[in-house]
């Protein structure tokens, strides 16, 4: 039979609006590939939308991260995006809440389309990525999963985000990699709190798909949170593969997508100028 390069593409993904809206081109520190190769695939899979999210570690914003952010604004701009393709471009805000000013400063720059507001450390403590909880007692890793949860409730009410980027992050570490089982239950209502307060301030959820690919083996946050984010009312959802390389583009982002629509959910955002603009999820 014969089959267009349209149809190939769409081919690729399951769902009509599949869109990677969390990804890393050679513009963040642990990215590989330039934001035109990214943007490339994203064509190639016949993503609906793409959003380019550069890190942007507000910790580390004036020694490092300012200047970087100019280049992948500029990359951004320059960008010619292949026909087809919505490109949106976002940036990723790691530890406002660790410098509040930098962080406005980071935001207010450039007319981005979207943000995404992350925790990978602690206030004083490192990435939990480098953070061994092997030989941690329970309780030292529940201390420090509460004080998680308390600054990203201090983030949501510091604003300048659209959407909560990988909620449980600490998990696909603590769990994924290093194999210790954290009893989430006993966390519950601080992730309710969470929950409420994003919906207070009108911001999204992220599902992440990356950790469908580690030890997690499923996604941040994971179903059983998300269908506690349904009930609670919250409708507003983003998807993004946190893909740092163009083989992972839009990994995870179907399956992440049917289970959300399994869950409930009937539709999720993009974000056009902090707008969020809803599209089905079918
Ligand atoms: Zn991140
Ligand atoms: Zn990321």
């Amino acid at each position: 039979m014969y089959v267009t390069n349209l149809q190939k593409r769409c081919m690729a993904m399951e769902h009509k609006y599949a869109s990677d809206c969390h990804s890393h081109s050679n513009c963040s520190p642990d990215g590989e590939h330039s934001p035109g190769a990214m943007a490339e695939r994203a064509r190639e899979l016949g993503l609906y939308a793409y959003t380019l999210t550069d890190h942007c570690e507000c910790n580390e914003y004036e020694g490092k991260y300012r200047e970087r952010q100019a280049i992948a604004w500029a990359e951004m701009e320059k960008l010619s995006v292949p026909k087809g393709l919505v490109f949106l471009k976002g940036i990723e805000l790691g530890q406002a809440t660790q410098n509040p000013e930098g962080a406005r400063e980071a935001v207010e720059k450039y007319p981005y389309d979207f943000v995404i507001g992350s925790l990978h450390n602690l206030r004083d403590k490192e990435d939990f990525y480098y953070m061994d909880c092997r030989e941690k007692p329970r309780e030292e890793i529940d201390g420090l999963l509460d004080t998680y949860w308390d600054e990203l409730l201090e983030m949501i009410e510091l604003g300048g985000f659209d959407s909560l980027g990988h909620l449980t992050y600490p998990l696909r570490y603590i769990q994924g990699e290093q194999g210790v089982i954290v009893d989430l239950e006993r966390h519950y209502e601080k992730i309710d709190g969470v929950f409420k307060s994003l919906m207070e301030h009108k911001k999204a959820l992220e599902v992440n798909s990356s950790s469908f690919f580690n030890g997690l083996g499923e996604t941040m946050p994971g179903p059983g949170l998300l269908r506690r984010y349904y009930e609670l009312g919250g409708r507003l959802l983003t998807f993004g593969s946190d893909s740092h390389r163009m083989e992972h583009l839009g990994r995870g982002i179907d399956r992440a997508m049917a289970e959300a629509r399994a869950i409930g959910f009937t539709e999720f955002a993009l974000y056009r100028q902090h707008e969020p603009v809803m599209l089905p999820l079918e």
